[in-house]
């Protein structure tokens, strides 16, 4: 399959690193490849700079949003929260259409310091705004809830634990679903929540997610339903 993560942070990395050992060719998107890779300096978040990551994945493509969207099959959004809406209109709705896109974009806003609140919250979520303004997209919403290590790697964490899928497409689920299990996820660990406006619930799970990562140290934890399996 060919995967477009669209994104070049420590997200988009990890992610296009998996697919990429499991086989799948992978190309990254970024507003401006050469001036991505010409990069020296550790992001925001003190990641090494992309083209030191780049050198031990080399048979990763980098391309421009639009090039990278055009190419591939199926879309992984690890963009910024505030700038996906952006980022996607360079990706450009034709080369998106009809294609399965996992959101694994936070709606984190950074404007009133730290912590990071959400916008938009409540009554809206990042993933339905994707999916209003890309109808033709099939918008999965997953993984957003977990640091990203865990996310390709999820018997980092001991004991079971969850991952949850939003959408209104249930092929779209189901195959997404499938990407999981093949990442280390067992398919009772999967909970499909509903259609797209359940990405609210996730986002939303953010706020504790950063407070729990403060309290215990470390990324190497996950949200367990307990009890999921009982109805199913
Ligand atoms: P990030 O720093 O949040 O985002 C980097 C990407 O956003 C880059 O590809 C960058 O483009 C793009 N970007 C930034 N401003 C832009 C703009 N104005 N227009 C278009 N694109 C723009 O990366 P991250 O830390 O890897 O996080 C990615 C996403 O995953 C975020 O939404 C985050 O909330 C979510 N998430 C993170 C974790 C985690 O473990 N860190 C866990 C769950 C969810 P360039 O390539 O051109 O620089």
């Amino acid at each position: 399959m060919r995967y477009t993560v669209l994104g070049t942070g420590i997200v988009g990395r990890t992610m296009a690193a998996k697919l990429a050992s499991l086989g799948h060719e992978v190309v990254v998107g970024t507003r401006d490849p050469e001036a991505t890779l010409a990069r020296v300096e550790p992001d925001a978040y003190g990641n090494p700079p992309f083209p030191q990551w780049r050198v031990a994945n080399s048979q990763v493509g980098l391309e421009a949003f639009a090039d990278a969207a055009a190419w591939g099959e199926v879309m992984v959004n690890t963009t910024s929260g505030a700038a996906t809406l952006q980022a996607l209109e360079a990706a450009g709705a034709a080369n998106l259409a009809g294609k399965v896109l996992i959101d694994i974009a936070n709606p984190l806003d950074f404007s009133q310091g730290m912590p990071p609140s959400l916008n938009p919250v409540n009554t809206d979520s990042l993933g339905e705004q994707v999916q209003r303004a890309f109808p033709e997209v099939k918008v999965v919403k997953t993984l957003n809830t977990m640091n990203c290590q865990v996310m390709v790697e999820p018997s980092r964490v001991v004991g079971e634990h969850s991952v949850f899928v939003s959408g209104d497409d249930t092929d779209a689920k189901k195959a997404v679903t499938e990407l999981l299990v093949s990442f280390g996820w067992a398919e009772a660990s999967v909970i499909d929540l509903g259609d797209i406006t359940t990405a609210r619930g996730t986002e939303m799970l953010l706020p504790i997610w950063l407070r729990l990562w403060g309290a215990l140290g470390h990324a190497d934890f996950n949200f367990h339903i307990a009890g999921a399996r009982t109805g199913a």
